[in-house]
């Protein structure tokens, strides 16, 4: 009996060794990327940008039912007066849906199936060919994988912007992700050098900034759009709906520790910063996975605001 229990403690040892292997790594390199938040003032100098964007909308590609609520994953389609467009984050596409949302209900029992709109390419359709650029706000699965449908169906012809840290610093969530993006029909674009204020711009993309929000992942990027009267801010999953953000809420312990290696300091930080920002009248901030958050100030693709 004594071997047995000796061979099972060894095991247990053995995984727990194993899972602070791969987590310590990533929940030090997580809190390498702290930097300063940018000043209101240079959020709202976007407003000034000539030739700023003049539509916004989204695609919904595909949503899930869990326990506290619902998780739809969302594409945002930024587009110029000269018809050129941008695209935030490119959803999955239907099989990996149903697998991601199958991971989901693992973690929770309260979980239904994949609700699936279609992919982003057939969802863009022809309108396919007028995305000149991506961004996304992290690199995890269900905000890139959508990208090899889109470049079947694109081909090349389109760039991705991304920041330093989002290029070059990946954990075991995001690597898959990065490798994909790296090895897809997008080529690589380039930012202003230096950024002012720490954000990031583009001059073929005026009106919107990529800012390095870290916290949720090396990578996660805030991308702000001057659009109208406002700067939309785009916070990705530092919260999975806007209530967590406007509550304070953090994910749960095991979430932000053992699932995804977040830095919690830093997502506190920037849900207050976020949250303080929504009050004005001049930001509003859209969060990643919440339809109804998003649909508060956009509309879908092809009843786009004019
Ligand atoms: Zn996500």
């Amino acid at each position: 009996m004594n071997w047995i229990l000796r061979i099972i403690s060894a095991v247990i040892v053995l995984a727990i060794i194993a899972a602070l292997v791969r987590l310590i790594p990533a929940h030090l390199q997580v809190r390498t990327v702290t930097p300063p938040l940018p000043k209101d003032e240079a959020l709202l100098a976007l407003l000034e940008s000539p030739n700023g964007p003049t539509k916004l909308s989204y695609i919904l590609t595909s949503s899930q039912q869990l326990e506290r609520g619902q998780i739809s994953h969302i594409s945002i389609v930024v587009e110029w007066q000269d018809g050129k467009r941008f695209l935030i984050d490119t959803g999955m596409d239907h099989q990996e849906a149903k697998n991601f949302a199958a991971l989901l209900q693992k973690m929770d029992s309260k979980a239904g199936e994949a609700t699936v709109t279609g992919n982003i390419s057939e969802l863009l359709g022809s309108e396919i060919d007028s995305i000149s650029g991506l961004g996304y706000t992290h690199l995890h699965i269900d905000h890139t994988q959508g990208t090899k449908n889109f470049c079947k169906a694109r081909g090349k012809g389109a760039v991705v912007l991304q920041t330093t840290s989002q290029q070059q610093l990946h954990n075991f969530n995001t690597t898959e992700g990065a490798v994909l993006v790296a090895n897809s029909c997008l080529q690589k674009g380039y930012f202003t050098s230096g950024a002012t204020n720490n954000l990031y711009k583009s001059p073929q993309f005026p009106g919107i900034a990529a800012f390095e929000l870290g916290g949720h992942t090396p990578g996660s990027t805030l991308w702000a759009v001057a659009f109208k009267e406002k700067v939309l801010l785009f916070s990705g999953d530092i919260t999975n709906d806007a209530a967590s953000l406007h509550q304070d809420m953090p994910k749960s312990w095991a979430y932000s520790y053992l699932f995804v290696p977040e830095n919690t300091a830093r997502t506190a930080e920037i849900r207050k910063w976020l949250h303080a920002l929504d009050q004005s009248d001049a930001f509003s901030v859209i969060v990643s996975h919440d339809l109804d958050n998003t649909q508060r100030y956009l509309k879908e693709f092809m009843k786009r605001n004019d």
